[in-house]
């Protein structure tokens, strides 16, 4: 089993790579940011835990990730591997990941700081297939309709706003920007400049995982 991790500061393109890519790597995307806000809204005991640091822009605790990651690797569609989205973002995450699965790639999306406020702040998402778009960067071809599925249901994040922004930035560079040191030096991390079309950022992705 080998698995990718998408690395990269919020707003970076994980989501929006991943679901692009899918395809291609043949492996399911396990975001913990899609699954926390599943157990928030389910309302579990993890949901409960979580949400009071996700509201903050807070990283939620490693064990309570940990856990997730550890249930959701056994499932039958893991068996080759997973592209993990927005996981592992601290370097306890990483250690404890490095006992469940071989990560085969590391694809580090770089953005600057000042261009992640206004991707966050213009995203929205489809509601019923989770389709990724933005405002301005990345609207739907037909105004009020998903581009993949058609529906009109459309959603945006509690915690998309400028003040959450600031400590999620905060959180990356503090608790998560030191993993990529960690995974340098074991040779398998690869940077991919962020800051351009999202056809030629899918086109660097796929051609460092040649
Ligand atoms: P992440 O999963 O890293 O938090 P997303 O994939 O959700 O990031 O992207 C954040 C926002 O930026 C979304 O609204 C998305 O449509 C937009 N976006 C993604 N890639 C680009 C890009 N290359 N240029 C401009 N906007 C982008
Ligand atoms: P983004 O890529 O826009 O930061 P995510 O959906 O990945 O958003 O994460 C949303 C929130 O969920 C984070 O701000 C954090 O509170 C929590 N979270 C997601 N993944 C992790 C993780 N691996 N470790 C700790 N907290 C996480
Ligand atoms: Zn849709």
């Amino acid at each position: 089993m080998e698995s990718i991790v998408l690395f990269g500061p919020p707003g970076a393109g994980k989501g929006t790579q991943a679901q692009r890519i899918m395809e291609s790597t043949g492996l399911p995307q396990v975001s913990t940011g899609d699954m926390l806000r599943a157990a928030v809204s389910a309302g579990t005991p993890t949901g409960v835990e979580a949400k009071k640091y996700m509201d903050a822009g807070l990283l939620v605790p490693d064990d309570v990730i940990i856990a997730l990651i550890k249930d959701r690797i056994q499932e039958a569609d893991a068996i080759n591997g997973v592209m993990f989205d927005g996981f592992p973002r601290t370097i306890p995450q990483a250690e404890a990941l490095a006992g469940i699965t071989v990560v085969s790639h590391v694809i580090a999306i770089e953005v600057p700081d000042d261009k992640i406020v206004e991707r966050i702040c213009g995203r929205f998402t489809c509601a019923d297939c989770s389709a990724v778009f933005h405002d301005l960067f990345n609207p739907t071809k037909i105004d009020g309709k998903c581009d993949t599925c058609g529906s009109g249901n459309f959603k945006r994040r509690a915690d998309d706003n400028a003040d959450t922004v600031m400590s999620r930035l905060n959180a990356y560079h503090e608790q998560t920007s030191p993993l990529a040191e960690w995974y340098q030096t074991k040779g398998i991390f690869h940077i991919i400049n962020g800051d351009r079309e999202i056809d030629q950022i899918t086109e660097d992705i796929l051609s460092a995982l040649k």
